[in-house]
């Protein structure tokens, strides 16, 4: 496996990524410490591996008044920052534990691109879900926008 070429805004390019590879970068962002007495930080790291053979990364942020968000979300945003939006894996670990995606971020991923449907989940170091075997029904794929108003299709 080649290493890492270079890092470049929370970008990490490598070739020959593992889902150990993603699982121990995960792993080593989830780091959770207290930035102020109500926000707690990088309980959750996540890593994903994009179309395009990029790494992105991000970390969760969590307030006392449920404000913040998924570390998925924030390894998307750096991933769309650099213009991509296929990610072809991700893993999301909290001390030890990998977590599967949230509805929210299941959601996410496949509003963003269709091919989403494809993402593999990462939940063991060989054991993986496609996005579409956990997201049977995207919200998307069942409201219709017709002229400003939303409409059920289902
Ligand atoms: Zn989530």
């Amino acid at each position: 496996m080649k290493k890492v070429v270079k890092i470049v805004k929370g970008k990490l390019i490598r070739e020959g990524v593992s889902n150990k590879d993603l699982i121990n970068r995960a792993k080593s962002l989830s780091n959770a410490r207290n930035l102020s007495k109500s926000v707690r930080v990088a309980s959750v790291g996540c890593a994903l591996l994009s179309g395009k053979g990029n790494i992105y990364i991000g970390i969760n942020v969590h307030t006392d008044c449920d404000l913040g968000f998924c570390a998925e979300h924030s390894a998307i945003a750096n991933m769309i920052l650099n213009g991509e939006y296929v990610i072809k894996k991700i893993v999301a670990v909290h001390g030890d534990k990998i977590y599967p995606p949230c509805g929210r971020c299941r959601e996410l991923m496949y509003q963003l691109s269709r091919e989403n449907r494809n993402t593999e989940i990462i939940v063991g170091e060989t054991h993986t879900h496609k996005l579409k075997e956990l997201l049977p029904d995207p919200w998307e794929d069942l409201v219709v926008k017709t002229n400003g108003k939303t409409k059920v299709t289902k």
